[in-house]
């Protein structure tokens, strides 16, 4: 059966930051994934799901369950070291990064997946059932409904997104495979929150807004009903404005490993953390990687002044507390006369 036709990335309209961070965790999954909050109806599934359709590609291993990174053998899955063990050559293979759902019914051997013991025990060999963790390595884990989900699983994967490995363990006998992913979850707030100690652990958040603008109302109106009437012929009109936006991405994924960061940009970093008040250093480094993926995707390699400003909100969002009556968590105002004043207190350009 043909997969259903998605409404397209590049057709939604406005939501500049919810597409920013996703496509910021594409280029740099070490940002620690985005939490996306919005009323129903406001594009969060779609954005997420249609996000597939301008994924990189990677070189993974042939033949291997876990599609392990190509090269790198210090990652490798148990099957994949006792293959290099054995001398065989581990051949790459072009894999295209997707987008793997996490049901809210997903049981925790579902998530982590399983270990036969009773085949341990009477072969002495070990049988492992891969989960939905393992078919996340290497692509994007979407858990719609988050604040739904069992803060126990929550847990387990978010303890497991950031070691990047997935450790099941039974009666004395382990397993252990790389589950690096980048986790994305929405969320409608009305359904209930999620808890604080979780919230912080998602490098980024983004809060969505329907469209107030008449006209940009208009047009959310008038694009969605033209691709319900006919969602393959729309797809087909978008295909060059999609087949673009996958090579900026993929520009920008080369491009990010030599993309620099001054003691400038770190010093702006530090101070917006210190101004707003946010404490340890997590989030600091998520604003500094998080702005170095920005000036990848703007195709600059040097991080500047733009790309904190750009970033800062997607990192403090759900770091700040929230005084009553105020919309926003983040004051915009306040964080560029923030930037301002770095501006005039910094050293004079040589
Ligand atoms: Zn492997």
């Amino acid at each position: 059966m043909a997969e259903p036709v998605v409404f397209p990335f590049t057709s939604i309209v406005g939501q500049d930051d919810m597409k920013r961070g996703l496509l910021l965790n594409v280029i740099d999954p070490g940002i620690g994934g985005v939490l996306i909050k919005g009323e129903k109806g406001t594009a969060k599934s779609t954005a997420v799901r249609s996000l597939d359709r301008v994924l990189p590609m990677h070189e993974a291993v042939k033949g291997c369950p876990f599609r392990c990174q190509h090269g790198r053998p210090e990652r490798y899955c148990p099957y994949c070291r006792e293959r290099m063990e054995r001398g065989e050559a581990l051949e790459p293979e072009m894999v295209r990064m997707k987008v793997v759902d996490l049901p809210l019914s997903a049981t925790e051997d579902r998530v982590s997946g399983t270990l036969d013991i009773e085949r341990v025990l009477k072969a002495g060999e070990k049988r492992f059932e891969p989960g939905v963790l393992a078919a996340a390595n290497g692509n994007i884990l979407y858990i719609d409904e988050v604040n739904l989900l069992d803060d126990h699983l929550v847990d387990l994967i978010l303890d497991s997104a950031a070691m990047g490995v997935n450790y099941v363990e039974r009666e004395g006998v382990s397993f252990t495979h790389p589950a690096r992913f980048v986790l994305v979850g929405t969320m409608n707030p009305e359904e209930g929150d999620l808890r604080p100690q979780l919230l912080d652990r998602f490098g980024l958040s983004v809060d969505v807004r329907g469209e107030r603008d008449p006209k940009l109302r208009a047009e959310v109106v008038r694009r969605r009903v033209a691709f319900d009437s006919d969602p393959e012929a729309y797809a087909a009109k978008c295909q060059k404005e999609l087949d673009a936006l996958a090579e900026r991405l993929e520009g920008a994924i080369a491009l990010h490993p030599s993309v620099e960061a001054g003691d400038d940009a770190v010093d702006m970093v530090v101070s917006v953390m210190a101004h707003f008040g946010v404490d340890g250093h997590r989030a600091d480094i998520t604003l500094l990687k998080a702005a170095k993926a920005n000036a990848a995707l703007e195709g600059r390699s040097k991080v500047d002044k733009g790309d904190i400003r750009r970033t800062a909100e997607l990192v403090l969002s759900h770091r700040l507390k929230r005084r009553p009556f105020e919309e926003r968590a983040l004051d915009r105002e306040e964080l560029e006369a923030c930037l301002g004043n770095l501006r005039r207190r910094s050293r004079s350009p040589p």
